[in-house]
């Protein structure tokens, strides 16, 4: 398979840095892919890790290919060579999706972003106002290419106030339905969720990731490890953020201790989790993400060999599953 393989496509993906090797094996134990670095499970390629703004204003007017070839020659450089977007609202992830084969990398797509109007989301996506509204945005991103569906549950951490979470959450039982339609078109859910009720809702509902997961408690990690959902901690945004100035320093720093606690228990408990950095929000370069990502997962899970293989499992999952069927 070419992504296993980068090294025999003629693509920026030579210069690739060889000093990790990962394996990932099907479910018979057969070895399926060998990689030098684990994937980027959560990226937005249309931001670039440094002033959301500016970086939108490159793709008003069409997407930025120069910005698209930029990040993934990065991504080439680091030896990631798997990346799933989380995606945006100006159709650059779609144009990715087109050029990420000259790289080798395998790139997977929502196109861009479900949310309810309202609600937390416009950054990277668009709205829906019911049910109907949303089934139809569904048909839409499938229509352009979607390899799954990407909705968002809740808001985003407040950074200023350690456990609040920005946005009302979706109801329940939306949810549970946004994820019905989702797989009923055949399409994977990975869903932007925060805080401890609303992820045990994304849970019950169905969704196949989980992503940020922020202030989640045992009963979360144990009702995951019993599920067949990922979680996708992303612990690098708020660690990145920590002595920049930018939000309340303590804050921070709680939040990536909660998150440390979080990967520590996951993997302890078995859960399916996988590494994903949200690269691209502030202070999360893409490639620099998945590495610093990586540091985030190795403060928290000491053993190297419990660390890298919960990875491979998260990883393998994630490829599986978030592909179009
Ligand atoms: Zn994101």
């Amino acid at each position: 398979m070419l992504h296993g393989k980068p090294q025999d496509t003629p693509t920026a993906c030579h210069s690739m840095n060889e000093t990790k090797s990962f394996t990932l094996y099907s479910a018979n134990s057969a070895p399926i892919l060998t990689f030098t670095m684990f994937g980027e499970c959560h990226a937005h390629i249309a931001m670039d890790g440094a002033n959301y703004a500016q970086a939108m204003a490159r793709h008003t007017q069409a997407p930025d290919e120069a910005h698209i070839r930029a990040c993934f020659e990065a991504y080439c450089g680091a030896g990631v060579t798997f990346v799933r977007d989380g995606g945006d609202k100006y159709g650059v992830s779609a144009l990715a999706a087109r050029i990420a084969p000259e790289y080798g990398i395998d790139y997977r797509t929502p196109i861009f972003a479900i949310h309810k109007r309202g609600r937390y989301g416009s950054i990277v996506g668009r709205a829906f106002d019911d049910l109907r509204g949303y089934a139809h945005l569904v048909k839409e991103a499938a229509g352009q290419g979607a390899d799954f569906i990407k909705i968002m549950t809740t808001g985003i951490m407040d950074f200023t106030v350690f456990g609040r979470i920005t946005h009302e959450d979706l109801d329940a039982e939306e949810v549970r339905q946004m994820a019905r339609i989702a797989h009923d078109a055949g399409l994977a859910v990975m869903s932007h969720t925060n805080g401890k009720s609303a992820v045990l809702a994304a849970i019950e509902a169905g969704v196949d990731s989980i992503e940020h997961g922020n202030y989640i408690d045992d009963e979360c990690i144990a009702t995951l490890a019993e599920s067949q959902t990922c979680l996708v901690p992303t612990a690098t945004v708020a660690r990145n953020l920590i002595g920049r100035e930018l939000f309340d320093e303590a804050v921070l720093q709680r939040i990536w201790e909660a998150s440390h606690q979080v990967i520590a228990k996951a993997v302890a408990a078995g859960c399916l989790i996988a590494l994903g950095s949200d690269a691209g929000a502030v202070g999360v370069p893409h490639a620099q993400g998945a590495q610093d990502e990586y540091a985030c997962f190795e403060a928290a899970v000491p053993d190297e060999a419990a660390r890298n293989a919960a990875l491979e499992r998260g990883e393998a999952f994630i490829r599986a599953t978030f592909a179009k069927r």
